[in-house]
């Protein structure tokens, strides 16, 4: 991509990678949130095991359809309560954190291990020591997720900005580019309706962006805040560069590109020029407004990794779509590939067994 511009490529070493999910549209998250005597355990009693987890997440007696279309029609329609505007979301009677790192865990296939504590302050020790919920969360993932379609997730991160603002992230571990960490906060994993959307959504990012989709450039990875080296990556990019290196031609983030996003993308890439958050989403509004029959959410409006990812999410939850509007349009895209249209009934049918009864 040759029009690629200064700003928006210093934001997206700064926050690109970290492809992330917001919680601006997500009001529900304050009135679903536990109270932290009931969601955090006794460190002592934090060790999860295996016979943990069945009675709280599995279930033998399911119907299978009728539960996926319950739980998927719930998540779709908690994410509707939600609304699509993010200018909810600062609500100043609640804490915000700083985003806070609590504790990494290596992963192993299906297993975490050696989990690696944070210096952190004394009111974020319980969250930071709650193995119990951050195993349950892991065993989630891994569950809705099938194991040959994650082998790259090296790290799984415990972090916390308070409840809402992100929600989770993936990115490159800072050692790897061929690897990717998954960071969850765990202060927004009560409702595992919203949990379910975040965690499909932030796999959509590792299916757009990991290293069989994009070629991560070893020049930008090895001096990140080069902006120089950035451009010229990105110039020497034929097809879609969405941070990390450059899309290969028949990528899917370079497929959605090319058919949805050559129109608006200037426009786009506008938005991101402006510094001052606080009028950033005022423009981002205003766009999405104007373009509204093109995204199936606000957050898609963001940029071409949100929206392809905002979109396979709603591909996966959802029953398949006339194509009546751009939106539609968006998810009927995922049906041109075999694969994906696979993938998608893999992760319901793990979805309608893992979910929580
Ligand atoms: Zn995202």
């Amino acid at each position: 991509m040759k029009n690629i511009k200064l700003f928006l490529l210093a934001f997206a070493l700064l926050w690109g990678a970290l492809a992330c999910a917001d919680a601006g549209d997500d009001e529900y998250y304050y009135e679903d949130e536990a109270p932290a005597e009931e969601t955090y355990s006794d460190p002592e009693e934090s060790v999860a095991t295996e016979e943990d987890m069945p009675e709280d997440v599995v279930s033998e007696d399911v119907v299978e359809g009728a539960v996926c279309i319950d739980v998927t029609g719930q998540i779709m329609q908690t994410l509707e309560d939600g609304g699509a505007s993010t200018e909810e979301y600062a609500d100043e009677s609640v804490t915000v954190f700083e985003e806070t790192p609590l504790v990494t865990y290596e992963v192993s296939g299906d297993q975490i291990a050696n989990p690696s504590l944070e210096d952190v302050p004394a009111e974020l020790e319980e969250q930071q020591s709650d193995e119990v919920t951050q195993e349950q969360i892991w065993e989630y993932y891994a569950a809705l997720i099938p194991a040959d379609r994650r082998n790259n997730i090296v790290q799984y991160s415990i972090f916390t900005d308070g409840v809402d603002n992100t929600l989770a992230m993936v990115s490159q571990t800072t050692t790897d580019p061929y690897t990717w960490a998954l960071q969850v906060d765990i202060a927004d994993t009560a409702n595992y309706y919203s949990l379910t959307y975040t965690l499909i959504h932030e796999y959509g990012h590792l299916l757009t962006l990991g290293p069989d989709q994009v070629t991560p450039s070893e020049a930008v990875f090895n001096d990140p805040e080069n902006v120089d080296i950035l451009n010229e990556e990105a110039n020497a990019c034929p097809d879609y560069f969405p941070g990390e290196g450059c899309s290969m031609p028949d990528s899917y983030i370079n497929a959605f590109y090319n058919e949805f996003w050559t129109e608006i993308a200037d426009e786009n890439m506008e938005i991101s020029y402006e510094e001052d958050p606080d009028v950033n989403q005022e423009l981002l509004t205003a766009f999405y407004e104007k373009y509204q029959d093109q995204f199936v959410t606000e957050y898609a409006a963001t940029n071409p990794e949100e929206d392809i990812t905002e979109s396979w999410t709603f591909f996966v939850l959802n029953d398949k779509p006339a194509g009546d509007s751009i939106a539609e349009q968006k998810v009927l895209f995922f049906y041109n590939y075999p694969e994906l249209v696979e993938l998608r009934s893999v992760i319901l049918s793990n979805l309608c067994t893992a979910f929580p009864k």
